[in-house]
């Protein structure tokens, strides 16, 4: 019997097991693939700085691509905004990492390995109970038991589809088309990594949005979001033949096979529960507009450790409400990217904030900070006026 079982070896579930091994908490990671393995959402945020050198984590050593913050563009109009991070507000961290998912993820994981949690690859969990005793995890390979069960299985999200806990949030991104092109040329190289400085490139289109993300080895990432059900491959197609840049950055690029993720844009309204809660995207997903999903994810999990260590040794684990602190704290950030992305669609937020020509000086370093995800600070002028509005301001754990 492991003291804690996590489901799930994405970055959320890692974070947790490393922070809780190294506290010496005998910990058992169940991941059903093999991994290294594709996983989309490759533009992380600079908030996550600290935590990787909590984990021990070598991310310009593992080649990680450099970002030095994000850049808007409207082909219709000809709008473009540049904002790095480094023109934040006081103490906001100034840059962050591109990374391919399949090895980012590994290297999350290699260091939950190092503190000495288990990880077991090609375990399918299929569902958890509690008891007054403990959980039963129910496996492909046969029934485990433990004191506690963190479901971190991202978009499967286990226990809330098994619970029927999931919601749809209305009027966010629905689902997304993307796919890889490699062996970028000289010019186009040059023009993201360095001129840019790996910044994501983000493009307002009819509908939705596109994301230009720059990757180690001459590879950059195109996805195209939309809020329209009934989305198809073709989708990127229409998209790509409508704009110059894509069309310039990409061409003669060999291209992968495409992807398609829908149904995306969700809360789960029952995450937690005596032994057992749900983390990352197991809980909640917004629009990945933001890029704020690994970076929400493992900030996450580093709290959820800082609430169980201590109940593990006391014995309080089975309290329902354990990681309702956790919850309460990432509400600021989800409360914040939520009322952001709701105002990216569905205001002029874009028009008059982003592309301003003449913007005052502290909204703008305060909306970097905030695309930076420093968002817990209480001197952004920015954020208050995104939080001020009761009517447009997004509910992470509403029920609706
Ligand atoms: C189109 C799109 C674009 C995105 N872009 C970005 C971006 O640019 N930046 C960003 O930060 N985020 C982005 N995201 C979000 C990001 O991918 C997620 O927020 C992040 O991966 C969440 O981490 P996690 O650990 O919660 O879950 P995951 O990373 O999804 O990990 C969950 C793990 O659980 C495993 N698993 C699932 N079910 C089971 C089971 N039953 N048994 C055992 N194992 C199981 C899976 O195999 C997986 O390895 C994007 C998401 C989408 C859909």
């Amino acid at each position: 019997m492991s003291e804690v079982v996590v489901v799930g070896a994405g970055p959320g579930g890692a974070t947790v097991a490393a922070l809780l091994a190294r506290a010496g908490v005998d910990v058992a990671v169940l991941e059903k693939d093999p991994f290294p393995r594709f996983h989309i959402g490759e533009s992380l945020l600079p908030c996550d700085l600290p935590l990787f050198e909590r984990l021990g984590m070598d991310m310009a050593g593992q080649g990680f691509l450099y970002k030095a913050g994000a850049e808007f563009f409207d082909e219709r109009s000809g709008d473009h905004a540049r904002f790095h991070f480094s023109e934040g507000l006081p103490g906001t961290p100034g840059h962050a990492y591109q990374v391919e998912r399949a090895r980012f993820d590994a290297h999350v994981l290699d260091q939950a390995v190092r503190e000495g949690a288990r990880v077991e690859f090609g375990v399918r969990v299929a569902g958890i109970e509690a008891d007054d005793a403990g959980v039963t995890v129910q496996t492909s390979q046969g029934p485990r038991r433990a004191r506690y069960a963190i479901d971190a299985t991202g978009q499967d999200a286990l226990l809330g589809h098994g619970g029927r806990s999931i919601r749809g949030i209305e009027d966010f991104g629905l689902a997304a088309v993307f796919r890889h092109f490699d062996d970028l040329s000289d010019a186009v190289w040059a023009e993201l990594a360095d001129e840019g400085q790996g910044s994501i490139r983000i493009l307002v289109v009819e509908d939705g949005w596109v994301w230009i993300i720059p990757l180690a080895g001459r590879r950059v990432s195109v996805g195209v979001v939309t809020r329209k059900k009934g989305v198809t491959l073709d989708l990127f197609d229409r998209t790509w033949a409508a704009s110059p840049m894509l069309q310039r950055l990409t061409h003669g690029s060999p291209r992968t096979e495409l992807r398609i993720i829908r149904n995306f844009s969700y809360r789960n309204v029952r995450s937690r529960g005596p032994r057992w809660s749900c983390l990352g995207d197991a809980a909640l997903f917004l629009d990945p507009v933001f890029s704020s999903g690994v970076s929400l994810a493992m900030l996450s999990g580093e709290r959820f450790a800082d609430v169980l260590v201590p109940a593990l040794r006391t014995g309080s684990e089975a309290d329902p409400e354990l990681t309702r602190p956790v919850s309460d704290h990432m509400a600021r950030a989800y409360t914040t990217f939520g009322s952001l992305i709701g105002a990216f669609y569905q205001t002029h937020i874009v028009q008059n904030v982003f592309f301003a020509k003449d913007p005052d000086p502290a909204i703008r370093a305060g909306l970097i900070s905030t695309l930076a995800g420093d968002v817990w600070r209480d001197d952004n002028p920015f954020q208050d006026m995104l939080l001020e509005s009761k009517r447009r301001r997004f509910e992470p754990y509403a029920e609706g």
